[in-house]
């Protein structure tokens, strides 16, 4: 039988965009039709996700934040599949915090604006610097330290402090925070056909666009 189930891929590149991307879905994977096939790649993607290689050392190539898990806690690649389903739980209510929730107006000078202030409790050090190399180049090095499970959380909240974060809604129909990609309003197929049915029903025709 074909497996018609397509995990989430970090590809190479590892943009903003594409880390985001990786951990929208994977927030909503269906980890328990994982082959063991694909929970290597996703240990493999987690990795990259918050900039560590095999090893947990930080990548070369990464520019910007990265995160370096505590010496006893190695990298997602010795991580147990019960901390990745946890994690992922994890993930989710952030997301679900940053395109759901209630909105509370919050006073911003002269202005109001409105806010969804839900608290992600996380624990670790920061430690802020350049690295120097032997031409007297200097780069900024910014590392946290903690936890896989707090690395993620903390990687993607700066992450989603970016403006390639506006690519994220919340599906009209289940909630569920996704990356929208063109005019998509639902996360997945079955939620639009589940809304279309419905509005049938009720004697509505097409789905409003953009609804909340
Ligand atoms: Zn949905």
């Amino acid at each position: 039988m074909k497996n018609k189930f397509a995990p989430a891929r970090l590809q190479k590149s590892e943009t903003v965009d594409e880390r985001i991307e990786f951990a929208v879905k994977f927030s909503h994977e269906r980890l328990e039709l994982l082959r063991r096939g694909d929970w290597l790649n996703l240990r493999e993607d987690l990795n990259r996700l918050i900039g560590i290689d095999d090893n947990g050392a930080p990548m070369a190539s990464f520019a910007g934040f990265h995160a370096l898990p505590d010496k006893k806690t190695g990298s997602f690649t010795q991580a147990e599949d019960s901390e990745i389903f946890a994690l992922q739980k994890d993930v989710r209510s952030l997301l679900e915090g940053f395109v759901g929730g209630h909105w509370i107006p919050l006073n911003d000078g002269d202005r109001t604006v409105k806010w969804r202030p839900i608290e992600t409790p996380i624990a670790g050090r920061l430690v802020v610097t350049r690295i120097m190399d032997d031409d007297g180049k200097n780069f900024p090095f910014v590392i946290f330290i903690g936890a896989l499970r707090d690395s993620v959380l903390m990687i993607l909240s700066s992450l989603l402090a970016t403006n390639a974060s506006g690519a994220i809604d919340r599906c009209p129909e289940c909630q569920t925070p996704f990356y929208r990609t063109g005019k998509r309003v639902f996360c997945a197929p079955d939620c639009m056909n589940r809304a279309m049915v419905r509005r049938k029903r009720a004697g509505k025709s097409k789905p409003r666009k953009g609804a909340k």
